[in-house]
């Protein structure tokens, strides 16, 4: 997939918004989701995204669907701090294949992480257990703020 093309309303993210397929939720609100990456590349590792915005990619979001996705990066950001205490976070974000993307919905990255550890495989490491999720995101919306 490039750059340009149709937005996918079947793509794994809208299905977890559809409530279609489970997902370990760390905060919603009216816009946006957060949820933790089945295949993290840090433990930590977290997604954002727009609920209803079919934007594939950041060059084609809107302005306001934007800033909210934004304010809610930084939200959830603040909170992996506090409840996971990294040495830094990484906030990541890919447009097209060659870059790295593999699920077309707009998303955020957020991976914790610790000084001298290497970042795990993008998106083809192993799939965490789901109860290690479940815990992780429960530990994480206990410190949004
Ligand atoms: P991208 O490669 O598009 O930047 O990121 C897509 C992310 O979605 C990857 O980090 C991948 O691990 C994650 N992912 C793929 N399938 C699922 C899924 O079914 N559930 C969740 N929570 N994450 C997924």
């Amino acid at each position: 997939m490039s750059l340009d093309g149709t937005y996918d309303p079947a793509n794994i993210f809208a299905k977890i918004v559809r409530g279609e397929m489970p997902s370990a939720k760390v905060y919603e609100d009216a816009d946006t989701l957060a949820f933790m990456d089945v295949f993290p590349q840090a433990p930590g590792h977290v997604l954002v995204i727009h609920k209803s915005a079919t934007a594939r990619n950041l060059l084609e979001m809107e302005d306001a669907p934007l800033q909210a996705v934004m304010r809610t990066t930084q939200k959830v950001a603040r909170a992996v701090r506090a409840a996971l205490k990294p040495d830094a976070i990484a906030v990541m974000q890919f447009n097209g294949a060659a870059s790295g993307q593999t699920v077309y919905h707009l998303h955020f990255h957020i991976i914790p992480r610790q000084e001298g550890v290497p970042l795990g495989r993008h998106a083809s490491g192993g799939m965490a257990d789901p109860k290690v999720l479940a815990e992780q995101a429960r530990a994480i919306a206990a410190e949004i703020r």
